[in-house]
Formats: structure tokens, C-alpha cells, sequence
């Protein structure tokens, strides 16, 4: 059987992970779960929201899937998901984002990948007081992390039969740092002649995103940008509580939703799973589940087609009503 490594979290954390781990039983999929902690409750006990088991029992898995974990804010920790990507070295962060039925956007069509490079950027957290005035913060980009996501931006176009990637910088403002940024993709793009390759300005891209998103196939981003226009893309296909993604390195894959742990809505019943089931369907293909996934993926969207729809969708469900519901066009 599988070893999977499970991330509970906190705040709707427990309640999307539950209603996943229950539709993936009920079809059929046989996981051991490593059932890990973490986050705010995890620091009282342990005194890190992020305890060295966690980041052990992913070596050891291989893969893991993670609801979201709160970072508690001024309490001098590092965020919980900064530090999974860099202790695991996962250095591609993948957020597949097209139109799912029945949830209403202004575009229809939209079949967009972000692939963000997850380790470095303004990310590395270089940061310093100037003086009492003045704060600075250091944007590292090297030429090695430059270049393996460009190389993996296009392998995953040719895998899945993309036609283009489309490089987001800023190169015309930072010469140095997005210049290299983009002579690398440049230079990966030369070895696949096969994907169409084009560049952006961050800044009209996200213009042209929210006119006709229609026109981008996947995006490749620096860290920061990547942050951004991956929230602005997850927005185009109707919201967090549908956005997927996916933390991939060498050797380990952390598969986690978009949003947040929404504290505002936890332990109501109120939360959208469909972020996590979708990081869990792409978590499947991964582990070689792939027609499992597909069958949860049918099941998902004959409830949405069925208009049973959680509240952020503007819905009436409960968040176990739409699981229920889920399971029962499993076994239909
Ligand atoms: P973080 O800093 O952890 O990203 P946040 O508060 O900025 O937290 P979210 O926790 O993602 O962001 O929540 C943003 C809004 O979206 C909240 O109003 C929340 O209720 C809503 N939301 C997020 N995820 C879901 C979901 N799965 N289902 C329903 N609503 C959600």
C-alpha cells in the first residue's frame, strides 16, 4: 500500500482534509496515511509549528498532501509552507487553473498553467533595517534555480501537450536579476523547438490576463510574480475555494490548495473542499492513481453540474453535504 504523508493543518484544515480522505477511501484508493500535525495548536506542544517529524516523514513518503497551516504573524517563526519548500527542496510550484462546470466567471475557456519558482527571489528573506527610516530587502536570482524550473516549465509543456510558455518578468527594470531570469528561460527554450515560446512584462500581462485570459497557455514566473498572478489566475476560474497546486522538487511533492486556513469560516462546516480534492486528484496522477483521480474528477463535476455548490460558490451546501454528495456519483 502507499505511504502518503498528511498534512491536517488548522483552521478549516481538519474539515477539508477529512471530507478528501473519506471521497478517496470511498473510491477506492487504499493510502497509508502518515498522519502529520502542524501549526499554531503543534507550537504549545512542541514549540515549532513545523516539527523536524514533519519534514522526516516526507522524506520517507516521497509525497505528501497538506491542508493549509496558519503561520502564526509576529511570533519571529518562519512561514510553515516557505519552510517545507525549502527543506524539501521543492523548487516548482505548479497551479494548474481552468474553468470547472457550473461555476460562473466572466471567461469561459480558461486553461491556464502557472509555473512559479518556489526557492529564491525576494522569498530568500534577505532582509535588513537600513536605519530607523529605511528598510531593504535582497531579490536573489541565480542562474542554477533560473534554469531547472525553465527546464521544467517546458518538459511539463511537452508532457502535457502545451503549446507555449510565456516568461513574466520585469527585465526592462531589473536588468540584472530578471535579465538573467530570462536569458535562462531563453536559453531552455532553444532546446524545445516544439513549444511556442513568448515573453511578458509582469505588469501587462496581468492586464492582458484580465481582458482575454483566453490567449496564455502555461506561464513561467519568477517567485514573486508567481505568488501574484497565480492568486489573479485562481481568481479568473471563480475563487480560492477551487484553486489547486502543487510543490514539486527532485525527489519529494507537497500537494496543497491555493487558500489559506480561513479562520473566519472554521469549524462551521461552511468550507469549499474542491482546492484540496483537486491538489489531491493532481497527488493520484503523481503516485500512479491516475484513473482514480479522473473518476473523483467526474464525480466532482457532476456535483457541480448538479448545482450543489458550497457558500463561496454561492451555494447552499455544507461542506459535508457536497462531499456526500461527491461520493454518491462515485459509486453511481
Ligand atoms: P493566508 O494568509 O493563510 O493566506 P488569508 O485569510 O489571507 O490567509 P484565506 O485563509 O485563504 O486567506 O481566506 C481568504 C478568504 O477566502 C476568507 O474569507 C475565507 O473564508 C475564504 N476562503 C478561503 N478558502 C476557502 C475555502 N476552501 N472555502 C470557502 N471559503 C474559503
Amino acid at each position: 500500500m502507499k505511504q502518503v504523508t498528511l498534512i491536517r493543518g488548522d483552521g478549516i484544515g481538519p474539515e477539508i482534509t477529512e471530507a478528501v480522505v473519506k471521497i478517496i477511501k470511498a473510491a477506492g484508493v487504499e493510502i497509508d496515511w502518515d498522519i502529520q500535525t502542524a501549526g499554531a495548536d503543534v507550537i504549545e506542544t512542541e514549540g515549532v509549528p513545523l516539527p523536524e517529524r514533519v519534514i522526516n516523514s516526507v522524506k520517507n513518503t516521497g509525497v505528501a498532501l497538506k491542508s493549509p497551516v496558519t503561520t502564526p504573524i509576529g511570533k519571529g517563526f518562519r512561514s510553515v509552507n516557505v519552510q517545507l519548500r525549502k527543506d524539501l527542496d521543492l523548487y516548482a510550484n505548479l497551479r494548474p487553473c481552468y474553468n470547472l462546470p457550473n461555476v460562473k466567471t466572466r471567461f469561459d475557456n480558461v486553461d491556464i498553467v502557472v509555473v512559479r519558482e518556489n526557492t529564491e527571489d525576494l522569498y530568500a528573506g534577505i532582509e535588513r533595517q537600513v536605519d530607523k527610516d529605511t528598510a531593504e530587502s535582497i531579490k536573489i536570482i541565480t542562474r542554477k534555480a533560473s534554469l531547472r524550473i525553465a527546464e521544467f516549465a517546458f518538459d511539463y509543456a511537452v508532457k502535457n501537450n502545451r503549446k507555449e510558455v510565456c516568461i513574466v518578468t520585469k527585465a526592462n527594470i531589473c536588468k540584472l536579476s530578471d535579465g538573467l531570469f530570462l536569458e535562462c528561460a531563453r536559453d531552455v527554450a532553444a532546446k524545445y523547438p516544439s513549444i511556442n515560446f513568448r515573453e511578458i512584462l509582469v505588469d501587462n500581462c496581468c492586464m492582458q490576463l484580465v481582458q482575454n485570459p483566453n490567449q496564455f497557455d502555461v506561464l513561467l514566473l519568477p517567485n514573486l510574480y508567481g505568488d501574484i498572478v497565480s492568486d489573479l489566475c485562481a481568481g479568473l476560474i471563480g475563487g480560492l475555494g477551487i484553486a489547486q497546486g502543487a510543490n514539486i522538487g527532485k525527489n519529494y511533492a507537497v500537494f496543497e490548495p491555493v487558500h489559506g486556513s480561513a479562520p473566519d469560516i472554521a469549524g462551521q462546516d461552511k468550507a469549499n473542499p474542491t482546492a484540496m480534492l483537486m491538489s489531491a486528484i493532481e497527488m493520484l496522477n503523481y503516485i500512479g492513481e491516475k484513473e482514480a483521480g479522473e473518476k473523483i474528477k467526474k464525480a466532482l463535476f457532476k456535483t457541480l453540474e448538479a448545482d450543489i455548490k458550497t457558500a463561496d460558490l454561492k451555494g447552499t451546501a455544507t461542506c459535508s453535504e457536497f462531499t456526500n454528495t461527491i461520493i454518491d456519483f462515485l459509486v453511481d
